[in-house]
């Protein structure tokens, strides 16, 4: 025996080693590989789940808000009855009937949306859930409290703060999966400060100039430090004629009715509601009295949805001039949050949170013998809704609110009032740190740079790029 004998099987067992450690190596791998798979199959399915779900929270509430503008318009005209009748205690219970259907309209949509979200697997969110509660105390408690024996704000009607704190807690109660993402609080401040605008704090993450070219030309020259931005602006107070939730964005006006709207329209609408127009009486139409109309900044055209506009929004034909108009409207949010299977490369990114925005609006028409009429076009409000469909996030009113996207409503209600004031910044927030890369003056001076080369090459988006805020979101996580 030579020792190559010896040595054939003692290479064969370094071989064997080697096969070990190679089958080991793969098996590992292919182990990620499968895990991985599972996490993205798992991801797109629970990301399929939360727009089925968004969506449909989305539809609900719309539909909801249609059906709420209907009955609010309907009983304008059963008031316009009631006074031709001469009877001011049932024309009183009426005025007080629209009042309420201003919340408990909203409220309903709320609750459908929960319905909407829940029936396709969302669950309840906690979060979500808390900021419900904690305003239904807030309504409770400073809405109706007053250092000087007022209320905060005027009740729409009598009990009407309780009322809604009552009905924000059982809809608490059930729990929320869906939140309100257009939700405008009373006590929200104007917008227009660029801190309060998400897209400002988008455009620094992304190196969009072009968004300071077209919205700020002078604020990278100009400026300094954060001793640079304008005060945080004071709450605007807007009249409380509407939930905070899925507004439906109307309000009681005296005027003459005679005045606003022709008699052909208030008589068309009287018979398509199955009521008899000859009831009515001059006393109904040329005298003061309160109807309930769209308000006039909330109800406009709908521009940015015109393909011919500047805008160019990307939607397949023109808009039909029935349904050329803003108003009331639903943004929904929905989170998964989806456990990783696959180890994470740090320990934090253990789940990932799948979001989605949706909204969805009310459209109808008036009938004047065609069906191309605006619902909002002589300010009264009458039944005119019929259909609900779903709408880009960004032509939706109020898209951009984010009111149940925690880290924004904790950046802007106890971060920006620090920051604005002594320039400091928290280390875990998203936004915050976008300050901290626009603060350097180096960052800046990269755009002031770059547009002073290509500003011609910049085309004005679609608000914010191309309707992106629908299709979950950019923001967060
Ligand atoms: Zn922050």
């Amino acid at each position: 025996m030579t020792p190559h004998h010896h040595k054939l099987p003692h290479h064969q067992n370094r071989r064997g080693g080697q096969v070990a450690v190679f089958l080991l190596v793969a098996f590992v791998v292919l182990a990620f590989m499968v895990l991985w798979s599972v996490d993205l199959r798992r991801i797109v399915f629970l990301k399929g789940k939360s727009q089925d779900a968004g969506d449909a929270a989305a539809l609900s509430a719309a539909r909801w808000q249609g059906t709420s503008l209907n009955l609010i318009g309907e009983i304008n005209l059963l008031r316009m009855l009631a006074i031709s009748a001469n009877d001011p205690a049932t024309e009183d219970a009426l005025t007080n009937m629209q009042a309420r259907l201003c919340f408990t309209g909203p409220m309903a949509a709320f609750a459908a949306a929960q319905q909407g979200a829940k029936q396709n697997g969302i669950y309840v969110h906690p979060d979500y859930t808390t900021i419900v509660r904690d305003h239904a105390d807030t309504v409770r408690n400073t809405y109706t409290t007053t250092s000087a024996g007022q209320m905060l704000f005027d009740e729409p009607y009598p009990g009407a703060w309780t009322d809604y704190a009552n009905m924000l807690d059982l809809l608490a109660a059930d729990g929320i999966a869906a939140g309100a993402d257009n939700a405008e609080l009373y006590t929200d401040t104007d917008r227009a400060h660029i801190l309060l605008n998400r897209d400002f704090y988008e455009a620094v993450a992304g190196r969009n100039w072009c968004w300071f070219f077209f919205n700020h030309p002078t604020l990278l020259a100009a400026y300094t430090d954060h001793s640079f931005w304008p005060p945080l602006p004071e709450p605007e107070w807007a009249p409380p004629f509407n939930a905070e939730f899925f507004s439906l964005f109307v309000m009681p006006v005296p005027f003459v009715l005679e005045n606003l709207v022709p008699e052909t329209i208030t008589a068309a609408a009287v018979v398509e509601a199955g009521l008899n127009p000859s009831l009515i009486t001059t006393q109904a139409t040329e005298q003061v009295h309160s109807w309930y109309v769209y308000q006039s900044n909330r109800w406009q055209e709908w521009t940015i949805m015109d393909p011919e506009g500047e805008e160019s929004f990307p939607i397949t034909g023109p808009v039909r001039p029935q349904y050329n108009y803003i108003g009331a409207d639903a943004v929904v949010r929905v989170e998964t949050a989806a456990s990783r299977m696959t180890p994470g490369l740090d320990g934090s990114s253990r789940h990932d949170t799948i979001l989605w925005t949706a909204a969805a609006k009310a459209f109808g028409y008036l009938n004047e013998g065609n069906d191309t009429t605006r619902p909002d076009i002589w300010s009264l409000v009458i039944a005119a809704y019929r259909d609900v469909r779903l709408i880009p996030i960004d032509a939706a009113s109020g898209g951009g609110n984010g009111a149940f996207d925690l880290m924004w409503m904790h950046h802007i209600r106890e971060h920006l009032p620090l920051y604005v004031a002594y320039g400091t910044r928290e280390a875990n927030c998203w936004y915050c740190n976008q300050l901290g890369t626009w603060e350097v003056a180096s960052f800046r001076q990269e755009g002031i740079d770059w547009l002073d080369e290509n500003s011609s090459r910049c085309r004005r988006p679609s608000t914010g790029g191309g309707g992106s805020r629908g299709g979950g979101t950019r923001r967060g996580h």
